[in-house]
């Protein structure tokens, strides 16, 4: 059969954090350079059915789609790096496909059969596979976890049925391993990989390339041994070294004719490729005309991981001001009244993002004041807008004890509240929750749309009145409290079109004070800057030079 569509699955072996998100993302964005149209696609291990009840230190980000679907943070990567538009079908957990499963078997799909592994379990997946399959050119798919572990056999056995099911001539297998210098014997060292691809091997699958990460090129002998032991020849054994900015990946893996080779063996035709962009963007990253540093106050800081599109989304609005963001992570519960001044009295931009939980707000508390008070330009995330929210009541507008009900059921001044009823522009039907609705999947989720007040900081960031946003929060802006907080003196410069949802709030003689309730972070890009960061950072850079001045 011949089947139009080709697949690339890209795996990991030796030890995690590898990289194999970038790896595939990277892929993505050489065979986009070559005019393909791509779409890519995580398969995780796990039992939850999706990352959205996960804890950020143990998982990283959870990462949201304009669909609404909570995913794993190599999507963000994704999105970066290529033009693929991803949603609730590129991502899937063990947990989905088990509960998939188990609710047609309980439906009586299976007629009477005795449901397993294989063939239920795998089918399900290689279903799941090819529906993202559709206009596309290439599907890369990457299978989290590592070669060996139980928990993704299903995974590994149903990416090896697949090359027989849609012809071998049009899947490639990567696999992305580790070859470490060991400094006492002064060489790298291949037999990782020897063991990791021996294993891959064993459940059937022979990887067409091995990406070898190292921090050094390889030289032809090391390369000619890994393609020795692991039965590749020598030109598809690749390095893939370690780089000063993750942007400079597909720049390296083309030096390697990574792209050359995946397009050779999958026998696509394609235009040479286009990588200016990138060459430029690399170039503008490595050669910045000056620097800032922005304070995040948060309670995640221990696990960059776990504000990995915020960090990025920071760096995408520094090249826009040409300019490199120096990032100071700060754990808010060391912020106290007191400490404000040593800890965040040197950065030029203060930054409160988002979170769950009553830890460190207070000292997320005392950061925005200080923001506010010293003029320091701030922006609040989600929580960090709803914080901000409830240090303006406490302290400006004379509403004592305000909160988030989040925090603080019996507040009197519940300025942040969770909403029983409201119209979700999704489903276009009214929702409905309470305090024991479930935790998984019951939030505010995924794009909606927002109109900005003219005249407003927002209003000349974005440059345009109507813009829509991803969402991922249970509580809201309480409308009791919109006037008293309006007179005194916050702005709330966009809302929901129905104007019931407040999505943004600033304080008009402020330089840059903007909170909003969405989360801007996952829709910038390293060439398309979201416009809110980049005038946070350019506000920071004048506060820099200001503050210089002095
Ligand atoms: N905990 C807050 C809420 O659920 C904020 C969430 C967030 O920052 N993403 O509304």
């Amino acid at each position: 059969m011949s089947f139009p569509v080709k697949f690339i699955f890209v795996t990991g072996g030796v030890v995690s954090s590898l990289g194999k998100g970038l790896a595939s993302a990277a892929i993505g964005a050489l065979l986009e350079s070559r005019g393909l149209t791509i779409t890519l696609q995580k398969l995780d291990p796990y039992i939850n059915v999706d990352p959205g009840t996960m804890n950020p230190f143990q998982h990283g980000e959870v990462f949201v789609t304009d669909d609404g679907a909570e995913t794993d943070l190599d999507l963000g990567h994704y999105e970066r790096f290529t033009r693929a538009k991803l949603g609730c079908n590129n991502n899937f957990t063990t947990g989905k496909i088990y509960d998939s499963v188990i609710t047609k078997e309980r439906r009586g799909d299976y007629l009477g059969g005795t449901v397993q592994v294989i063939p239920h379990i795998t089918d399900e997946i290689k279903e799941r596979i090819l529906s993202v399959a559709k206009g596309v050119d290439v599907v890369i798919v990457e299978i989290g976890g590592t070669i060996g572990d139980i928990e993704s056999l299903p995974f590994q056995e149903a990416i090896r049925q697949f090359k027989s099911d849609v012809g071998k001539e049009n899947v490639l297998y990567v696999h992305l391993t580790f070859v470490p210098y060991i400094a006492a014997a002064g060489e790298v060292k291949t037999k990782p990989t020897q063991h990791s691809v021996k294993e891959l091997r064993s459940i059937g699958i022979q990887p067409d390339i091995l990406l070898c990460r190292t921090d050094q090129f390889l030289s032809k002998e090391i390369k000619a041994k890994i393609a020795l032991f692991c039965n590749v020849d020598v030109d598809q054994v690749i390095t893939a070294k370690d780089v000063e900015t993750i942007y400079e990946v597909p720049l390296v893996f083309h030096q390697e004719h990574l792209d050359d080779k995946i397009v050779g063996l999958l026998n696509i035709w394609t235009r040479a490729p286009r990588l200016g962009d990138w060459e430029r963007l690399v170039e503008k990253i490595k050669n910045p005309g000056d620097s800032v540093t922005i304070a995040i106050v948060g309670k995640y800081i221990h696990l960059r991981e776990s504000y990995k599109s915020l960090n990025e989304a920071l760096c995408h609005g520094g090249i826009a001001n040409d300019c490199k963001v120096n990032l100071d992570f700060v754990d808010s519960e060391t912020i106290d009244e007191s400490s404000c001044q040593q800890r965040l009295g040197t950065a030029h931009g203060i930054l409160v993002p988002g979170g769950f939980g009553a830890r460190g707000i207070e000292g997320k508390m005392n950061a925005i004041a200080f923001a506010r008070k010293e003029k320091t330009p701030f922006f609040g995330i989600c929580l960090g807008m709803q914080v901000g929210v409830v240090e303006y009541a406490r302290n400006v507008a004379g509403m004592e004890g305000a909160h988030s009900i989040e925090f603080d059921e019996a507040t009197p001044f519940p300025v942040i509240y969770l909403m029983r009823e409201w119209f979700d522009y999704k489903s276009q039907q009214v929702q409905k929750r309470d305090i024991t609705s479930d935790k998984g999947g019951t939030m505010r989720l995924g794009d909606y749309p927002c109109v900005l007040k003219e005249d407003s900081l927002a209003y000349r960031a974005y440059g345009k009145k109507e813009i829509s946003e991803r969402h991922r929060h249970r509580y809201e802006f309480n409308n009791a409290f919109k006037e008293k907080l309006e007179q005194a003196g916050l702005v709330m410069s966009g809302t929901s079109p129905d104007g019931q949802l407040v999505e943004i709030v600033e304080i008009a003689d402020h330089p840059w004070f903007l909170g909003c309730q969405f989360h801007p972070e996952f829709k910038s890009r390293p060439m398309n800057p979201h416009p809110l960061f980049v005038s946070f950072i350019e506000a920071a850079l004048a506060y820099k030079k200001e503050s210089e001045k002095d």
